[in-house]
């Protein structure tokens, strides 16, 4: 039989199914592989893997952006549930042939190292379990991106609530929060019954690949050799003993300047410092054209990067009916661009998180050089080094002219940032310690059990809070917490990362250029060095104890105390 001929675009694909698709892996199966041909074969593996996975992206995408209409549904499903199960299948009877020859290039020791790890945990008999899991998923994301909020009158998408929590008047914000919590409540047993099954799935894929349970698993899965369990537990414990205290201490600080006698969940989002809440932009486009400024400051050529996404039109940045919750960066390795989704309601946060994925886009530009697929993504915690560093290197640029805010204002937006810093750092450990605890403990079978676990979980991580007679709406938290029902135990990730971030940050204080430089050395390396190496690139060091921390923290506590003084 001749070679099938390869799509120029992924568009080639948008409507395939995987018989479409397995011929051309069954022709790169059973095509001549030795030292001579291996360059041009993997070139051919790589630009496959590049369509197949662009068409997937663009699927995923526009059902994200449209939760409700069935065709982009069921055009998602067939990617996540049909094809990109069996693709897995498909690339590791790939990765056993390039194993088998074997490459000396330095560039490709990293690639070696997790097919290898692919090749040993994959199991036959999980390739429908997996498709089961992503079937719940794609659930769970429908149920979540049709919920509406009941406000004055009318349902309205929840990331539109986000002004109104930010309200100084406090009958306001209280109103908008519980408005925002209800429709997760409401849903808690929909979205239990959805959990009960991923956690048995899961459970039974790690004892089908030989595992004692789902966090040795997921170690192996997520190629996490450089760092263990107790590693993570040791994370752990060191933002509860240095971490929690300094939470304490700016929510103290919170209190008395809101001048309450208690703190409740919904003081947290209201700017203390402002008698009416900021606005640092009217819509989408002026979101995206200050950023386009604030980014060129940074380094022209991010800024020229972030100008041709808008350009483009890789940016899905405001909140509308139907829309998923959340926000994220994908990228497109076809076309070697990235894409951008998120839910702008016009508050300060917006801008953090457009920064936050603006530093993905351009870890995806900076690794797309690489010629080869698997060169790029380097796993979660470089990828959120890049995107968490970028919320800090572009702290300096937030204020008019370049930047979004009166001079005030963007103090009072950096102390905001700096509060959520630690306070974000608390619930990362809590969410990791919550998920060790559901796949690991024997009653985390039963709703209620798991629902208290995470309340204690909670105790040790939430300093400062009075959440009395609130125990559902605070149980309703981690069923907001998409990743423990869409990507298990991507989250730890974002702590390894943030304390990487504040390392940049420490080194930009100093040397901003510098800083700068040494965070793209670092995002032009992708994944071809192992982890503790990129961080190194990066200027910081890979840390899990509590000293570097403690010491990351003074100085983030210090610089609050500064901003503070300059509010009077
Ligand atoms: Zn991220």
């Amino acid at each position: 039989m001749p070679s099938p001929l390869l799509p120029e675009t992924s568009a080639g694909f948008a409507a395939a199914t995987w018989d479409i698709i397995a011929p051309f892996y069954r022709d790169l199966a059973d095509a001549p592989l030795d030292p001579t041909t291996r360059e041009a074969w993997l070139a051919r593996w790589s630009r496959l893997d590049e369509l197949v996975t662009e068409a997937a992206s663009l699927a995923m995408i526009a059902y994200t952006c449209d939760t409700a209409d069935t065709t982009k549904e069921a055009a998602h499903l067939r990617f996540s549930t049909e094809i990109l199960p069996q693709l897995e299948e498909a690339e590791v009877t790939l990765a056993k042939r390039f194993v088998g020859v074997g490459s000396d290039r330095a560039d490709l020791e990293t690639t070696l190292a997790r097919f290898r790890m692919a090749i040993d945990i994959f199991r036959e008999a999980n390739v429908p379990l997996v498709a089961e899991a992503e079937g719940l998923a794609a659930k769970y994301q429908q149920v979540t991106g049709t919920m509406t909020a009941a406000w004055r009158g009318e349902h309205v998408p929840l990331p539109q609530l986000s002004p109104f929590l930010k309200s100084p008047d406090r009958a306001v914000r209280e109103s908008a929060w519980r408005a925002a919590t209800a429709p997760y409540v409401a849903a808690r047993d929909e979205m239990a019954g959805i959990f009960d099954r991923m956690r048995e799935l899961r459970i039974t894929i790690a004892h089908n690949a030989g595992f004692t349970d789902y966090v040795d698993y997921i170690f192996a899965a997520k190629c996490r050799f450089d760092y263990t369990r107790a590693d993570c537990e040791q994370l752990q414990n060191s933002i509860q003993a240095v971490v929690g205290p300094a939470i304490a201490r700016a929510l103290e600080s919170r209190r008395q300047r809101l001048g309450l006698d208690r703190l409740r969940p919904w003081d947290l989002a209201v700017d203390p410092w402002r008698t009416a809440p900021v606005a640092p932009f009217r819509d989408v486009s002026e979101l995206q054209d200050t950023s386009a400024r604030i980014f060129d400051a940074v380094d022209p050529v991010l800024g020229g990067q972030f100008r041709t996404m808008i350009a483009e039109e890789l940016l899905d940045l405001d909140s509308r009916p139907g829309k998923a919750p959340g926000g994220y960066c994908d990228t497109l390795h076809a076309r070697g661009r990235p894409f951008v989704f998120m839910n702008a309601a016009g508050v300060p946060e917006d801008v953090n998180t457009l920064m936050h994925e603006a530093g993905h886009c351009f870890h995806a530009f900076a690794s797309d050089e690489r010629p080869l697929i698997w060169q790029r993504h380097p796993g979660a915690e470089s990828a959120e080094l890049a995107s968490m560093s970028m919320e800090l290197l572009a702290a300096p640029y937030l204020a008019a002219p370049v930047g979004f805010y009166a001079e005030p204002d963007a103090i009072s937006a950096r102390l905001e940032h700096l509060e959520d810093i630690l306070i974000s750092l608390a619930h990362i450990a809590s969410v990791d310690a919550f998920q060790v605890w559901v796949y690991t403990h024997p009653d985390s079978g039963d709703a209620s059990a798991r629902d208290a676990a995470w309340l204690q979980i909670r105790e040790r991580f939430e300093p400062g809070m009075d959440w009395s007679g609130l125990e559902e709406e605070r149980t309703a938290r981690w069923y907001r917490q998409l990743h423990i029902f869409l990507y298990p135990f991507y989250y730890i990730e974002y702590a390894i990362a943030q304390i990487g971030a504040l390392q940049v940050w420490r080194n930009a204080r100093r040397d901003q250029l510098e800083a700068v430089a040494a965070y793209r050395r670092f995002m032009a390396l992708g994944a071809t060095r192992p982890l503790p190496e990129l961080y190194q690139a990066a200027g910081v060091e890979l840390s899990f104890d509590a000293g570097l921390l403690g010491e990351l923290v003074a100085l983030v506590e210090e610089e609050m105390a500064e901003l503070r003084g300059k509010l009077g």
